[in-house]
């Protein structure tokens, strides 16, 4: 039964889902009650046919469905979409290769329609929120925030010569990164929190061989003074390590260490190249690790994640570029994580990826206290996936088939802040295929000028 009511007291009833609530005193409920108001969640509870359900304007009956949070990825460059079935060959982030499209090429126009296309993917696949960083983010962040889900961005912050870096040049130019804080800063004036508290602000260091240790002074500086966390790369690859090595004496991890970046209000993407006196620095300062699971393996190496999260570090997932698709993360994490162990352990079960993909990007936010779990008075971002497919029947255990075998695809419906977002697998507040043809463009035009700079 799915009615529309108008003289109701609630505006959004769910009954008759298998809920995964990733809330540590309500686990799974097999036959659930939602009632979500004003974009929160009210009550989860077991729902009982017996008991007649509250009054609301809307109310769906989602029997067969299985529901979970919103995902939440924690490091995502949804321009980057550009280079996607490409520079996963080419051997090292697409920033530091020559040949192909960068960031300082990306027009305001192609940046906003390939930033719609990231966003788009990763929506329709299940995350309500992404934290985004690279260019024009002053007119990326509104345009993807149009499509109901939740944004938080920054310009890559830097202040070595982007335009050489991929020459293997790294000249660095202080009044660069003061003109990126300075965008930083405005952009934190103008968007955080507009959009019904969907948009935010981050400060993206972007990596400490692109940023001087004394911008990295600075931007601790900025986050003390306006109270704005910060994220950045972190040990992405060995020529980063070198280059700091050259440069400072010491590991990525040590100089971060130094200007005093790691903490609780940072988030490293990657740490991959890490010591062991690397991976007791992030875990004691309660630092998070955006763990790219997908993204590192397909360049050969991964983040020791066990160890990370032993030393004390939170760990959230997140699709870095390219692609979008958070259940493939979670699959991806919990399967690298047993090859490093060459065993199924206790260490990687489903419910860790789970808590990874939700509670671990929240806290990574500094939004655990109203995001990352369906829990009442949270915000309701919720995703409804389909299980009446082949590769999901049985539905006897809904978790080990969400993280073995589901795929963003098989997301049915979004729900963000109580708004249906994503109905029937479709984007409920932009034209699907005008966004397609835009992206195409774009990096069709990108991709000719990259190629005529050979
Ligand atoms: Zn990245």
């Amino acid at each position: 039964m799915n009615t529309t009511n108008t003289d109701a007291s609630f505006d959004l009833v769910i009954y008759g889902a298998r809920v995964l609530t990733v809330d540590p005193l309500l686990g799974e409920i097999p036959n659930a009650l939602l009632i979500i108001d004003k974009g929160r969640i009210l009550n989860v509870s077991h729902y009982d046919s017996q008991i007649p359900l509250p009054k609301a304007k809307q109310t769906l009956d989602l029997s067969g469905r299985v529901i979970t949070p919103g995902f939440i990825n924690v490091h995502t460059h949804t321009i980057l979409t550009m280079v996607r079935g490409v520079a996963e060959d080419m051997g090292f982030a697409p920033a530091y290769t020559p040949g192909v499209p960068h960031g300082h090429d990306v027009s305001e126009e192609e940046a906003v329609a390939l930033a719609r296309l990231g966003a788009a993917e990763a929506l329709l696949f299940g995350s309500t929120l992404i934290n985004d960083s690279f260019v024009h983010a002053d007119l990326t962040l509104p345009a993807m925030g149009e499509l109901g889900m939740r944004v938080i961005t920054c310009g890559r912050i830097h202040d070595v010569d982007f335009t050489r870096v991929h020459q293997g040049i790294w000249q660095h130019d202080i009044a660069i990164g003061e003109r990126r804080l300075e965008e930083a800063l405005a952009l934190h004036d103008r968007w955080h929190g507009k959009m019904d508290g969907r948009l935010g602000t981050e400060l993206a260091a972007h990596a400490p061989d692109t940023c001087s240790r004394a911008l990295l002074e600075q931007v601790v500086n900025v986050r003390d003074r306006h109270g704005i966390r910060v994220n950045g790369h972190l040990s992405q690859s060995v020529k980063e390590n070198q280059r700091i090595a050259e440069r400072e004496g010491m590991t990525p991890t040590e100089l971060l260490d130094d200007v005093g970046l790691l903490g609780s209000q940072f988030t490293a993407a990657h740490c991959m190249y890490v010591t062991d006196s690397d991976i007791e620095k992030i875990g004691r300062s309660r630092t998070s690790v955006a763990h790219v699971p997908r993204g590192n393996a397909t360049g050969g190496r991964i983040a020791p994640t066990t160890q990370l999260r032993a030393a004390g570090a939170n760990l959230a997932l997140a699709t870095d570029n390219m692609h979008g698709d958070m259940v493939e993360v979670m699959r991806w994490a919990l399967i690298m994580g047993r090859v490093q162990e060459s065993a199924i352990t206790d260490n990687w079960q489903p419910h860790h990826v789970l808590e990874m993909a939700t509670m671990g990007g929240a806290r990574a936010l500094g939004l655990e206290d109203t995001l990352g779990s369906i829990s009442e008075g949270k915000l309701a971002d919720l995703v409804v996936f389909n299980f009446q497919r082949p590769h999901l029947v049985p539905l006897i255990d809904a978790l080990g088939n969400l993280v073995h075998t589901a795929q963003g695809r098989d997301v049915d419906m979004v729900i963000c802040q109580g708004e249906i977002v994503v109905k029937n697998g479709e984007l409920c507040l932009a034209d699907q295929d005008d966004l397609l043809d835009q992206a195409q463009r774009a990096a069709e035009n990108l991709w000719a000028r990259a190629k005529a700079q050979i």
